[in-house]
């Protein structure tokens, strides 16, 4: 195979995958390799594969920030690291009556799951006991809703007591390639991740593990980290796009376009034909005009904000999954299209030609 892929070559490409072929390195580096001019008929093909593990469905989930800054590790990406000057929130742990006012409105807004997310290198006994409290509670007050957390490098014992307390899943992104790794983080290692996602396994909690893309890796490095996650068994892989904060050594960092991005969630859904692929952070910046398109690759985003930074109105979250042709996971009610979007007539022209107001243009 040539390392550019045409519309019919990822058409026979997908027809393999459904009989069972796995995507090879070859394989995955010829679809990112796709002409901008191809990339949406690929995505037409790879929504196939999505189409045939997840139907329709949107999962939702919705971000609770328990812990926000102060972490003492480096990561060079994040807002929260050591030494960042974003200007983020900064907050030690929210009560557990808090955080479950917070997960409650996600759950009411449409999340199936909710994540509980701390910064930090890893939690402590301590942290544990205060994670597991707040777990239980947002069980009980949302029946069936799913619950991951993601607390850093974890410990076998530490993932069991997660377990224990009904936690469904757990959250430790993998982030980008081995043999980039050093280049983002040199407060802890690949490998600490790696075992965090193995010991969240051990525990039988459903490992949650992805990426952040756009940090400068290469092609290549792009699909040794995809790779990675499939041979971890990776039960639903988030794909982040780098936010570039202000005051971070990334700041600045704009590597992405819309049609990139798809060509990633795209290559990622190849290698993982029936696994959640969620487009997580940098979604609105990055896909831009192109998010609802991504859904035809994707079945999962987060609704409304991010850890440190704001996204789109949660209803208009909403409002681009029914648009789109989708429903929301779980949810017996789907917001009715035009109507919630609070446009239902035309606006009437009241600036540009004819007038004295300045034109929109
Ligand atoms: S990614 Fe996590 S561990 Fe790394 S700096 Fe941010 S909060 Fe800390």
């Amino acid at each position: 195979m040539e390392l550019v892929v045409e519309a019919a070559e990822a058409a026979g490409l997908v027809d393999r995958i459904e009989a069972g072929h796995a995507l090879t390195a070859e394989e995955a580096l010829a679809v990112l390799a796709t002409p901008d001019a191809q990339t949406l008929a690929l995505v037409a093909e790879a929504g196939r594969l999505r189409r045939r593990h997840f139907g329709d469905t949107v999962k939702v989930n919705y971000l609770v920030n328990l812990k926000s800054g102060l972490c003492p590790e480096d990561c060079t990406y994040c807002s929260q690291r050591l030494g960042s000057e974003a200007q983020i929130l900064k907050y030690k742990w929210l009560s557990t009556e808090d955080a479950a006012a917070q997960a409650g409105l996600g759950v009411r807004g449409g999340a199936s799951r909710v994540c509980l997310v701390a910064s930090g290198r890893g939690p402590t006994d301590r942290d544990v006991v205060r994670v597991a409290d707040m777990i239980g509670r947002v069980k009980e007050e949302n029946p069936g809703v799913e619950v991951c957390a993601c607390l850093g490098l974890l410990k076998e014992r530490h993932a069991s007591k997660l377990a224990a307390a009904g936690a469904d899943a757990y959250n430790h992104n993998l982030n980008t390639a081995e043999s980039q790794y050093e280049d983002i983080c040199t407060t802890h290692t690949y490998a600490d991740r790696v075992a965090t996602v193995e010991a969240s396994k051990a525990a039988g909690l459903s490992p949650c593990s992805g990426l952040i893309v756009g940090l400068g890796e290469s092609d290549e490095q792009l699909v040794e980290a995809a790779f990675a996650l499939r041979a971890l068994d990776a039960d639903s892989v988030p794909v982040n796009f780098l936010m570039p904060f202000e005051g971070t050594p990334l700041e600045g960092t704009w590597e992405l376009t819309p049609l990139k991005c798809l060509r990633i969630l795209a290559m990622v859904r190849l290698a993982c034909p029936d696994r959640e692929v969620r487009i997580a952070g940098g979604r609105e910046l990055h896909l831009r005009s192109l998010q609802s398109v991504a859904l035809e690759v994707a079945n999962s985003i987060f609704l409304g904000d991010y850890l440190t930074s704001e996204g789109q109105a949660a209803e208009a979250d909403l409002e681009m999954i029914a648009d789109a042709g989708f429903r929301v996971l779980g949810r017996a009610e789907q917001p009715a299209a035009p109507a919630a979007a609070g446009v239902d007539r035309p606006a009437l022209r009241r600036r540009g030609a004819g007038t004295a107001a300045a034109p929109n243009a």
